[in-house]
């Protein structure tokens, strides 16, 4: 499996924040960018370290749209490309939510969404996962290949933000991103 790696956010994309949790100048502890990049640079890395192949698509500061993000993944779909989509996620009530999950829409996506969920969990992701669910999200829907979106957790609950703050933690994630697909 060729994994096609995508960001999901830029740097300022509005609203992509730790919203509530913010540091003693006032200014938010984590922009979603930056915790997906830094799992997603860490992954795409271990690829070309172990001389896998894999496509990194949004390695800009700037917010690149869903639609060049779907484009980019239709122009270098194959056979046997998956696509991956790194997140964080929010919610609007502080502390209320918390855990990972796989987001899928096609019944192949479904599948990848089902074992990169058991191998984290069997292979100690630090977050809680809950079941896939299905979605529709446009990164879903319009990308060729088998796709799957993973939120890794909560940006607005502190304990999972805490950890998603963790360099130890986006180390570990991009290993068992990688050591997942490398199962599939
Ligand atoms: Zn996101």
């Amino acid at each position: 499996m060729i994994p096609i790696i995508d960001t999901g956010h830029g740097f300022n994309t509005p609203g992509k924040r730790s919203d509530g949790f913010v540091d003693g100048n006032g200014r938010v502890l984590l922009k979603e960018n930056s915790v997906n990049e830094a799992v997603g640079n860490k992954l795409s890395f271990l690829f070309w370290h172990n001389d896998d192949e894999a496509h990194f698509i949004s390695n800009e500061w700037i917010d690149i749209s869903l639609s060049e993000r779907v484009r980019r993944e239709r122009e270098l779909a194959s056979n046997n490309t998956i696509f991956i989509s790194i997140h964080a996620d929010a919610f609007h009530l502080k502390n209320q939510a918390r855990g990972g999950r796989f987001f899928y829409r096609s019944e192949s996506g479904r599948k990848i969404a089902e074992k990169l969920t058991k191998f984290l969990k069997d292979n100690g992701y630090q977050l809680s996962l809950r079941v896939p669910m299905r979605e529709n999200f446009k990164v879903l829907r319009e990308t060729k290949s088998p796709a799957v979106l993973f939120e890794m957790g909560f940006m607005t609950t502190k304990s999972d933000l805490d950890v998603l703050l963790e360099d130890d933690f986006r180390n570990k994630t991009a290993q068992l991103l990688y050591d997942g697909i490398k199962s599939l």
